[in-house]
């Protein structure tokens, strides 16, 4: 037998319906035997997440002003949960703790965390689980920060004593005992660090939609569903804003080399999309999928002799250093060199960083280009490939986009455009089309 580290997002765990339907999926799999919950999410659009709910508690203490009000909204979904599902936790001394926690002055990170500790409670009681709260092995230094050994250590020695588990995602504690959140989203890290920790088969993470998609399915209504990735890939496209999972979910997996499965708790039977550390196409793809980003600005220098100038990039990205802009892509030519930065990053201090450009580099010209969108085409298909960036270049040079900017990565998995803010669309329709299907 196997071991699965089943992870639920918040939709899936909205209400006792959802919880219902995760039930259904773990009975189906004995394998799936040490679960992670995140806090109840929206149960319909206009619905509040748990957690929001509990940030704004923590926002109304800090202005003087009365919780209460809030804080009731959170406990009669818990209490509506708990019956629902037909447990007989009391709940009533989990809510006069943490009321006796807010009223003493509670940080935002144990206020924060209870949606998903009172979840796996309730759920931990459903599935007649035994509950294991993280903040006895989820380990962080005083400063805050991950202690992801002493973590691995703690969750082994620990679960080995639990032959169910469910456990809360999201935190965990300090060494003294103060709890500790990772960023939002950060449910998706626990599963992680579980799965590794367990050397489980796989690392199931169960959200509302089939896996990811070849592109964002507001531009591609039929984007087809991604079957297999591998984690380079999904860093290439998460990186572009097509992320379904917390991006620090990836790391502890992917040296443990534990596959994650992406499942929709809605149509369980659905394949979802499985991530992996295979980096070569073995279906014939050529594109695994299109990502785009916008608001960035370039800044193009040009200088006769640049390419002969020794320390010129390295002087370039001080600048930049200096005032803390973090540089995405550095596409250069014999003697050109173009620094692509999130525009909102230079928001302010472009003016200065250019003047301390032409002042200590000296290019002939400075030429900038607001209101850019980059846009990453990937897939392990397209390396070693002659034609795929002829293929794309004419794709776009026929839908009629100008292309402002290309960056292709030394591994020939991905290629990147910068267009016109307002070509993002079209650029993405247009690649989708010729490499995975006329539209
Ligand atoms: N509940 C937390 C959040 O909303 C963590 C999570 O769901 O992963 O960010």
């Amino acid at each position: 037998m196997g071991v699965k580290v089943t992870k639920f997002g918040g939709s899936s765990v909205a209400d006792a319906i959802q919880i219902a339907k995760t039930r259904d999926i773990i009975v189906s799999d004995p394998d799936r035997k040490y679960i992670i919950v995140s806090a109840p999410g929206k149960r319909y659009n206009e619905d509040n997440k748990i957690t929001d709910l509990l940030y704004l508690c923590k926002t109304h203490i800090e202005h003087n002003l009365p919780y209460e009000q809030v804080f009731q909204v959170i406990c009669d979904r818990f209490t509506a949960m708990a019956i629902n599902l037909g447990t007989k936790v009391d709940l009533t001394k989990e809510f006069s703790v943490i009321i006796d926690h807010l009223r003493k002055g509670a940080s935002t990170d144990y206020i924060v965390s209870r949606g998903e500790y009172l979840n796996a409670i309730i759920t931990a009681a459903y599935l007649s689980f035994d509950f294991v709260d993280a903040a006895a092995m989820v380990h962080f230094d005083e400063k805050g920060r991950f202690l992801s050994e002493e973590t691995n250590e703690s969750i082994k020695k620990e679960l080995s004593k639990h032959e169910t588990a469910v456990i809360p995602g999201f935190y965990g504690s300090m060494p003294n005992g103060d709890i500790k959140t990772f960023s939002r989203g950060g449910s998706d890290i626990t599963g992680a660090i579980v799965a590794r920790a367990l050397e489980a088969d796989v690392y199931e993470n169960w959200t509302d939609v089939s896996g990811f998609l070849m592109a964002d399915p507001k531009i591609i209504p039929d984007a087809r569903p991604i079957k297999r990735i591998s984690y380079k890939e999904l860093r290439e496209l998460s990186y572009m804003g097509a992320s379904v999972l917390h991006e620090d979910a990836i790391y502890p997996v992917k040296i443990a080399n534990i596959p994650i499965n992406i499942k929709n708790t809605n149509i369980p039977d659905d394949p979802g999309t499985l991530i992996t550390s295979q980096e070569e196409n073995t279906d014939g793809r050529i594109v695994t999928g299109i990502a785009g980003s916008k608001d960035f600005t370039v800044i193009a220098l040009y200088k006769n002799m640049l390419s002969s100038e020794k320390g010129f990039v390295r002087r370039v990205l001080a600048i930049f250093e200096d005032y803390d802009v973090l540089v995405e892509h550095m596409p250069s030519g014999i003697d050109t060199l173009s620094v692509v930065v999130s525009s909102s990053l230079v928001d302010g201090k472009l003016d200065d960083i250019l003047e301390e450009i032409s002042r200590k580099l000296q290019p002939d010209t400075i030429d900038v280009f607001e209101n850019m969108a980059l846009v990453a085409t990937v897939g392990y298909g397209m390396s070693r490939r002659p034609g795929v960036s002829a293929k794309l270049f004419t794709a776009l040079a026929d839908a009629g986009v100008n292309i402002r900017m290309i960056d292709q990565g030394s591994s020939e998995m991905n290629i990147i455009v910068g267009v016109e803010n307002k070509d993002l669309n079209t650029t993405i329709k247009a690649i989708y089309r010729a490499f995975v299907s006329p539209l």
